[in-house]
């Protein structure tokens, strides 16, 4: 019963976003592509607030880490000596009568794992390995040599450039490589609407390290990591870190956590934060015979650097920033449903109404929308009672909703009412600017 509740609130979710202009289903009017999606008007803004947000705090505000944007599709032996070409598969079990595929590792967690969870029947095949990498060819010919493959990382793009940019930004040792890209992952059980899908972005930053400080970077990494999900507003409450054992370890990690959150479908991963070693730098100089060493002047001694990584997805960090804003409030009206989103993320930072389409109003509240919107995204909307209009705006997240109304003649104020506590102060009209400005950048 409870589940069923909290699957409902993840259809409401999604219900709302389609209806708010966030997120649909990719090619809808074809009947839809399984697990791919599209970011709407509102969803295209609040992907690109967070990714602005991560990229200030990984690189714009700092002086250690430079930016890069690789290609998507690289050598293809970057995948072999990665790993990714032998290693990167799961187990994937059929069922001979329903056809439902599923992964061994799922499956492994059930009562009856001999079971078909769909159809019920003890028709399942052997657990076979299948590669999660999309692949695709190069040039007219489709054979395997012209084989190339749909990253299934960003960081490979990352490590293949290590000297290019040591040697162009003149960076020392301890330094980073930020970089935000698409990845593709064949996905055998994608799901959860936008959590787990087939194409999606990633947020990733390497840290090149000498290996004796391993151990100091990777806290420093973890607590600043922490802290920029403090920054998007997310409750503290609902995130937790999960230690890898021994048991899900990569073999080439000395460490790695996981920030997860407690979805409504239950505690999930959102990003790791690895101590790769020197394992990475190693294989790809080895491969490719460049000198992937770094002399130190502090330690005297030239090797191949550690990577502290931090790998956060950048569609899971949406719907994190959706569910942890997502509030049903009855108290403001029958099925009231508001998106408490920080106003730093929010797709709208204010909307302009005049109360009333007369005496004056719209004219001061043009005017008003237009100065603003040289700083922030702004809408503008007369249709409607106040109370409707705030509903709209309260359903896509919007902080604030600023009203032109009878006494803004009389003393240029206007009321700016805070989604969340829903109190309507009165501000002159010179200050609205400041005021968005101190509450949104
Ligand atoms: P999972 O165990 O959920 O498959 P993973 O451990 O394979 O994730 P990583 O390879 O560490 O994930 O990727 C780093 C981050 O990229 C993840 O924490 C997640 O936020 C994001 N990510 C990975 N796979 C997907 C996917 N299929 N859809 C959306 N985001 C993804």
């Amino acid at each position: 019963m409870a589940k069923n509740k909290k699957n409902d609130k993840m259809d409401r979710l999604v219900s709302l976003c389609k209806r708010r202009g966030y997120i649909f289903q990719s090619s809808e009017i074809y009947g839809g592509l399984n697990s791919c999606w599209d970011y709407g008007p509102l969803g295209a803004e609040l992907k690109r607030n967070i990714k602005t947000s991560w990229w200030e705090a990984m690189t714009a505000r700092r002086d250690d880490i430079e930016g890069l944007d690789a290609a998507i599709l690289m050598h293809p032996a970057v995948w072999k000596t990665s790993g990714h070409i032998d290693e990167f598969t799961d187990p994937l079990v059929d069922c001979k009568t329903c056809q439902a595929r599923f992964r061994a590792e799922d499956l492994a967690e059930n009562k009856n794992p001999e079971q078909c969870p769909a159809c019920g029947n003890k028709t399942l095949t052997e657990a076979r390995q299948f590669n999660l990498m999309f692949k695709t060819f190069m040039g007219p010919v489709a054979d395997d040599n012209a084989a190339v493959y749909l990253r299934p990382e960003t960081a490979q793009g990352i490590y293949v450039n290590f000297l290019n940019v040591k040697n162009a930004s003149r960076q020392k040792i301890p330094f980073g490589i930020a970089q935000i890209g698409k990845a593709f992952r064949n996905e055998i059980t994608p799901g959860n609407f936008i959590f787990r899908t087939r194409e999606f972005e990633q947020m990733e930053m390497q840290y090149f390290i000498h290996p004796s400080e391993d151990e100091k970077w990777f806290e420093y990494w973890k607590e600043q990591r922490w802290n920029w999900y403090m920054e998007l507003g997310i409750n503290k409450d609902k995130l937790r870190w999960h230690e890898h054992g021994p048991d899900d370890l990569a073999h080439y990690a000395k460490a790695a956590y996981d920030i997860e959150y407690e979805f409504p479908f239950g505690w999930k991963e959102l990003e790791g934060v690895h101590n790769r070693t020197d394992f990475d730098l190693s294989r790809h100089q080895e491969a490719t015979g460049k000198d992937m060493g770094y002399i130190d002047e502090r330690f005297k001694e030239k090797f191949v650097p550690y990577i502290i990584e931090t790998s956060a997805g950048c569609d899971r960090t949406l719907l994190t920033v959706l569910v942890d804003a997502y509030v049903e409030d009855d108290s403001r009206g029958d099925k009231s449903t508001v998106l408490k989103l920080s106003p730093k993320v929010a797709p709208i930072k204010a909307a302009v109404f005049p109360l009333v389409k007369k005496d004056g109003m719209p004219e001061i509240a043009e005017k008003l929308y237009h100065d603003l919107k040289k700083r922030f995204k702004v809408f503008y909307d007369a249709g409607g009672s106040v109370g409707r209009r705030y509903a709209r705006m309260d359903e896509a997240g919007t902080p604030f909703c600023i009203t032109i109304d009878g006494q803004t003649k009389e003393d240029d104020t206007v009321t700016i009412r805070d989604r969340d506590s829903m109190e309507q102060t009165r501000y002159k009209l010179a200050e609205v600017a400041d005021f968005l400005a101190e509450k949104v950048e």
